[in-house]
């Protein structure tokens, strides 16, 4: 039913990269013998599932949005992919996202922009726009997406979806390819609260492969996700974060902010507004570390391990660094470019002090704040994005208009704070999805499930 649906729709949804029907049914028809033969894989077994094209995927092909990975198939599969597989959920294929998750609106993808199902018109958020579209779209039940900076929970706020990021180290890296190491965690794209956290059980937990990966057992989250759809909040704090509410959030986000909050408090909650000082800093650290992280990642793609080689045109006998160049100048698109240099830059000796250093330094208050703020509060509240997706093109030739999409996301990548979004209600002037982000600290992953689903 999700490759009919996909053939439907996806024409001008274009969630998908890479569709793999063959393999789909193939594993659907080994799920649909096991449950015949009374056995089963997992609670999610033969639920199919859409990846972002970021995960590798051993014998599928894996671009991460880029020319410069075409025609890449991957060895292996990254540990989250490989846990799908061994729980028996269908993979229908890789979906779109901006190159190497840079991006907020999934325009930046090498292969063309996704679209909103809500409205065509308009993008589906980013870099995550084509799981979170394939979700809405009702191409896939399940999805996976990466968030560095917001890119699994801002497309979830824009096509009234589900998006989680869990807490920094609670699913593996291993396979994912890296955009930041120190702010990357792939998680759930989902229609459901409860959804999220089944999927999440599944994919958390300790991996020897990735050095980041947490030694501890994956909270009770489906427990709390069911203890939260009872609806009772009472005895939870909920802090309002003052910096990330108000000023620069479009009226109809604010006001059903502003209602999703009334709803947890007459559910019993108590509500307290929380200073978060040098969050108004995030956005600014973030693009400092992140073009750091990545213009270093970037660098494996020389032409001569992955993908794509280019030979430059006029030159005979043309030398490793020749061809890299040219490889690199066709393979990388402009947004890319734009962040190797400014991370380069960044990292360049006589700069890195004023730069990275400095921006690691707000990194810290930023974690301090969210120490101080889980005083007072269980979980913290926000708008997960300031506006409802805007139209295709309106922000692709602003780079900072594009950056000012994942102020409120941002600060959970900086401190490795789990996050949830959870659809909040249409905007009354756009009639357009919006979104509740619930943060909570490290390894309480349990609590933006049980908050989520009761605001759901
Ligand atoms: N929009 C952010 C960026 O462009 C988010 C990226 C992400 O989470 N992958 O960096």
């Amino acid at each position: 039913a999700h490759l009919d649906r996909i053939a439907e729709v996806d024409g001008a949804v274009h969630a998908f990269l890479h569709v793999d029907a063959e393999g789909a049914l193939a594993q659907a028809r080994a799920a649909d013998d096991r449950r015949a033969s009374g056995a089963t894989a997992s609670a999610l077994d033969g639920v199919p599932i859409a990846v972002k094209d970021v995960l590798t995927t051993q014998g599928l092909p894996t671009t991460c949005g880029s020319r410069i990975l075409e025609g890449w198939v991957p060895p292996y599969d990254a540990t989250v992919v490989a846990r799908l597989r061994a729980a028996g959920l269908p993979i229908l294929g890789k979906t779109n996202m901006d190159e190497f998750a840079m991006g907020s609106s999934t325009e930046h993808s090498a292969y063309g922009p996704t679209h909103n199902p809500w409205d065509l018109d308009r993008i589906p958020g980013g870099s995550g726009g084509g799981s979170a579209a394939a979700v809405a779209a009702f191409e896939a039940p399940l999805a996976i997406g990466t968030d560095t900076g917001g890119s699994i929970r801002q497309p979830g706020a824009v096509t009234g979806t589900v998006g989680v990021k869990p807490t920094y180290g609670g699913v593996s890296r291993y396979g994912l390819v890296a955009l930041a190491n120190s702010l990357d965690q792939a998680g759930p794209v989902t229609r459901t609260v409860l959804d999220a956290a089944l999927l999440h059980e599944l994919i958390g937990g300790h991996d020897p492969r990735d050095s980041t990966s947490i030694d501890q057992p994956v909270p009770a989250l489906v427990e709390a996700a069911r203890q939260g759809a009872g609806g009772d909040m009472s005895g939870v704090r909920i802090g309002v974060v003052k910096e990330l509410t108000g000023e620069g959030y479009q009226s109809g986000v604010q006001a059903r902010f502003d209602e999703a909050v009334q709803l947890l408090v007459e559910a019993g909650a108590e509500v307290v507004e929380v200073s978060c000082p040098s969050f108004v800093h995030a956005l600014a650290a973030y693009y400092l570390i992140l073009p750091a992280e990545a213009s270093s990642n970037l660098a494996k793609f020389d032409a001569m391990r992955y993908g794509l080689r280019v030979l430059p045109e006029g030159i005979d006998d043309p030398s490793a660094e020749e061809v890299m160049r040219a490889t690199r100048h066709a393979g990388f698109g402009d947004e890319v470019k734009r962040r190797i240099i400014l991370g380069t830059y960044a990292l360049s000796s006589g700069y890195y002090d004023a730069y990275y250093g400095q921006a690691q330094k707000v990194r810290t208050l930023i974690s301090r704040d969210f120490a101080a703020a889980f005083e007072q509060a269980d979980v913290l509240v926000s708008p997960t994005a300031p506006t409802t997706a805007f139209k295709l093109g309106e922000k692709l030739d602003d780079p900072l208009a594009m950056y000012l999409n994942d102020l409120a996301t941002i600060p959970a990548n900086l401190a490795g704070v789990p996050g949830i979004s959870v659809p909040s209600g249409l905007a009354a002037e756009d009639g357009l999805p919006t979104g509740l982000q619930i943060l909570a600290p490290a390894m309480a992953d349990d609590r933006v499930y049980r908050v989520g689903a009761a605001a759901e």
